[in-house]
């Protein structure tokens, strides 16, 4: 905890990934993404990540420097009963540095019985080298494992006269997130200050986030409170504001409040990202298509050529999928595209593939021969090889067919690998579904050409 006057400001945390396989880069730390946005939505401060390799000294001196400025350090990882990790022994050395005190290890009867227990349970006698799990602190108390040997530690030392609290927990992530929900979660949303900072997001498809960012620039300022900022993925943007309560509303607010200026920058965005926006959940497009469906009561069907089933792959990883989602065709070849889709062979011949006419016909050939009420289909040049002067790499043709009405076709040029072609691809396709859901027309797209 933090204090400013008489004001009790959000207590902050910092986060100790600990482990050679998370420095060396042979292991992604999700621990600490995960651990991130946890400790934020209980109302704390996160304001650091630090990465640590397995080493006594140097696992001991970031937990003490992390602890003297910071409310809450939460540490990931060397809880194992092997020689590499060192955890608990560097949590007794930071300890006694920070508090001026000894801090022996010492063995905890209950949780020495609780890992005796875990092996009895599974038909086995206890190696002996687990027995060093059982060893906490002095000061310190064990957080028992569901889900494994290792039990975490909690530690809450008076460190320059206030409270800090040091929590160690096994790096499993099958083990350390129900620790953590279940033994530290309270604990830190109870300090002092601690305050639920609410999310809000708007997503937006199809708009340059340096284009979005130069129309909301006022509301992007630093220092704003509510904070907005922006990440880009694949053609979506997705804007978040963030207010930091107990603060006063500071920017280009007319409201006073900070409930009322959440409001206002999230009009605000809309308003000038206009048919771009994609809505206020922070879900993936394919999501946010299906919901719509769902509301609307229609459904979809796909013919993906360069895509490879791509789209049907983004609806079909949704829960709930087949309420709206028939399936679709990966129409590879030309002969594929004439006879599972009804593609006259000679618009092949005289167009190409790639093409206008083709993308067309097969979004059509999608709605009308599944039944959908819409139909969507990709055909393009994903690369590395097959791209020609005029149909340069990168060239897709996108179509949506709505039974009943006009064909929209759109010609991309993407920019980047056979990966990201493909997903570009997959996420615009999804967008002018979304649009044709919502029957509302589709502006000019990035990386759309008009020219084609
Ligand atoms: P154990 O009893 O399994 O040894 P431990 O607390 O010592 O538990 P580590 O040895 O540090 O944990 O890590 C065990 C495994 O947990 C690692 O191999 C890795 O798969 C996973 N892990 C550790 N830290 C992280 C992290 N930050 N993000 C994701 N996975 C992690
Ligand atoms: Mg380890």
């Amino acid at each position: 905890m933090t204090t400013a006057g008489s004001e009790i400001l959000r207590p902050t945390a910092a986060i100790l990934a600990v482990g050679d396989e998370l420095v060396l880069g042979e292991k992604l730390d999700t621990n600490s993404m995960w651990l991130a946005d946890r400790i934020g939505a209980l109302g704390l401060r996160v304001t650091r990540h630090q990465t640590v390799g397995d080493d006594n000294d140097a696992i001991a001196g970031d937990i003490e420097r992390l602890a003297r400025c910071n409310s809450v350090v939460v540490v990931g990882g060397g809880l194992g009963p092997t020689a590499d990790d060192l955890t608990r022994h560097a949590l007794a050395m930071a300890l006694e540095r920070l508090t001026d005190q000894p801090n022996a290890l010492v063995e905890d009867p209950d949780a020495l019985a609780d890992i005796e227990r875990f092996y009895q349970t599974a038909g086995r006698a206890m190696p002996p080298a687990n027995r060093v799990q059982a060893l906490r602190p002095t000061s310190a108390r064990c957080l028992s494992n569901a889900h494994g040997t290792a039990p975490g530690l909690l530690a809450s030392p008076q460190v320059d006269g206030q409270r800090r609290v040091i929590a160690c927990l096994p790096g499993p992530p099958r083990e350390m997130k129900p620790m953590f929900e279940s033994l530290v979660a309270t604990t830190l949303a109870s300090l002092p200050g601690a305050c639920a900072a609410p999310l809000h997001v708007v997503q937006v498809f199809g708009l340059g986030e340096s284009d979005l960012a130069g129309r909301i620039e006022p509301l992007m300022r630093r220092g704003n409170n509510p904070a907005v900022g922006t990440t880009a993925s694949s053609g979506l943007v997705t804007c978040r504001v963030r207010p930091e309560p107990g603060e006063p509303v500071r920017g280009p607010y007319r409201a006073t409040t900070l409930e009322d200026a959440v409001v206002e920058a999230l009009l605000e965005i809309e308003r000038l990202a206009d048919g771009h926006v994609v809505g206020r959940a922070s879900t993936s497009l394919a999501g946010t298509v299906l919901h719509d469906a769902g509301t609307h009561g229609l459904t979809l069907a796909t013919a993906e050529s360069c895509t490879g089933g791509l789209v049907g792959q983004l609806l079909s990883s949704e829960a709930g999928a087949s309420r709206s989602f028939l399936g679709g065709w990966i129409t590879y070849s030309n002969e594929m595209k004439v006879r599972e889709l009804g593609v006259d062979p000679s618009m092949l011949n005289t167009f190409g593939a790639v093409s206008r006419q083709v993308a067309e016909a097969m979004a059509r050939g999608a709605s009308e021969r599944s039944g959908a009420d819409i139909g969507l289909s990709i055909t393009g040049i994903a690369g590395p090889d097959g791209g020609t002067p005029e149909k340069p790499v990168g060239t897709v043709w996108i179509g949506c067919h709505r039974r009943g009405g006009d064909p929209l076709v759109r010609c991309f040029r993407f920019v980047g690998d056979r990966q990201s072609i493909r997903l570009w691809s997959a996420q615009t396709a999804l967008f002018l579904g979304l649009k044709a859901i919502r029957g509302q027309g589709v502006p000019k797209l990035l990386r759309e050409v008009m020219d084609a």
